[in-house]
């Protein structure tokens, strides 16, 4: 079976121009549902943040799918889900309020569920890699439809953040963090969002590149203009395209790799034209490496070398308002305080990043060790004598 991913232009966040971009490519999409269906929306509120920084899905692409939904199945009962990171509840309920979709949403008559107050529900995954089972927000279980709505970004753990790598958020608070102890190098970690992807499979997936993020995404990188909507009923078939239009290589991408080894890779089609909009990729020299070494000899490296000669996530004190979320998040108890600073400990921190995607102050940055600093140098070098 070949699967259809649409691309529709929409140039800015103004609810009509959304509107109509949402309206125009979802009524594309045929969807059978029983009468009176569940439906759930998952877009991804990785951060308590405006909607200007990008890290999140926009509130009024999420209000113009709750308006097309409404329109289209009149008898559903609709819910948001979403965990915020791995903060906990308290997080999620911030993250729904800064973020602008309690807000968006109102009209629309839509369920809020922070997957964190939901009852948890034992999903087994016969093909699991990393995990043989999962446990799941009953409603993401119970759905009838789930309604992906990830936002267009580059990852520095992962290389692409899209489709496949919002589902992550579909695990309440901690069980994030649990996660990268359990994958702790990255081709591990994409096998391990392939496992969840297997577990959920979304009915529908509508992508935000109106503004994605580029360079040392999900939280730090800039915004990037890029105007287009993305949908498809496949996310692994949505993610596809969504690197061709940002101009990155998919054997980068752990997700894309696992699900081609997987058959889990559909054939596929490109609905609507689009331009390529050429993002800044993060350094992923780290990723690079341990993708061609045999899995034990990269476990090994990720667990016991220091990510200090590659990238590694820097506190600056000056940003730093001690609200000790990346103390909780931290998988590994990495980080301390010494003295009347927040410091981490390199010999433990496994590079999962939970620390930098967490910290709503944007006090952590992505620091170059001296591998790239080194690359960086002898390209330089280079440009010169040329
Ligand atoms: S670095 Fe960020 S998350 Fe950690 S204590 Fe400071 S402000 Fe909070
Ligand atoms: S300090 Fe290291 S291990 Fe701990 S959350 Fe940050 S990146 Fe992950």
């Amino acid at each position: 079976m070949v699967v259809d991913v649409f691309v529709e232009r929409c140039e800015s966040y103004q609810k009509e121009v959304v509107d109509k971009a949402v309206d125009t490519i979802l009524s594309r999409i045929k969807l059978k549902l029983r009468a009176k269906p569940k439906i759930l929306l998952k877009p991804n509120l990785l951060l308590p943040t405006s909607p200007k920084r990008a890290v999140t899905t926009h509130p009024a692409v999420v209000a113009s799918v709750c308006k097309h939904l409404r329109k289209r199945f009149p008898d559903a009962k609709i819910f948001l889900g979403e965990s915020s990171g791995c903060g906990g509840l308290p997080h999620t309920k911030l993250a729904l309020e800064v973020c602008g979709i309690n807000k968006a949403i109102k009209q629309h008559n839509i369920t809020i569920l922070p997957f964190e107050s939901q009852p948890l529900v034992r999903v087994d995954i016969s093909n699991g890699v990393v995990w043989k089972h999962l446990m799941l927000p009953k409603i993401v279980v119970e759905a009838d439809l789930i309604v992906n709505l990830p936002k267009l970004k580059t990852h520095s753990l992962t290389m692409f953040t899209g489709a496949v790598k919002n589902l992550y958020g579909c695990l309440p608070g901690g069980a994030k963090a649990k996660g990268h102890l359990k994958a702790v190098n990255t081709r591990m970690f994409g096998e391990l969002l392939i496992d969840i992807y297997s577990a959920i499979k979304p009915g529908l997936n509508l992508m935000d590149g109106v503004w994605g993020m580029e360079g040392q995404g999900p939280v730090t990188g800039p915004p990037k203009r890029t105007g287009y909507l993305l949908a498809s009923t496949d996310a692994v078939a949505l993610d596809a395209v969504a690197l061709k239009l940002i101009g990155i290589k998919e054997p980068h991408v752990p997700t894309q790799v696992s699900a081609k080894r997987r058959g889990l890779y559909p054939k596929y089609r490109v609905i609507g034209n689009y331009t390529v909009v050429k993002y800044k990729q993060p350094s992923m020299l780290k990723l690079r490496l341990l993708n061609i070494m045999p899995q034990a000899i990269a476990d090994r490296i990720t667990k016991f070398v220091s990510p200090l000669p590659v990238n590694y996530p820097h506190i600056i004190p000056a940003l730093c308002k001690k609200c000790y979320t990346c103390v909780r998040v931290c998988p590994v108890n990495a980080i301390h305080l010494k003295g009347n600073t927040l410091t981490i400990d390199y010999k433990k921190c496994i590079n999962c990043l939970c620390c930098s995607e967490n910290c709503m102050y944007n006090a952590i940055k992505l620091k170059q060790g001296w591998v790239f600093r080194g690359i960086n140098s002898f390209k330089r070098l280079l440009r010169w004598f040329r």
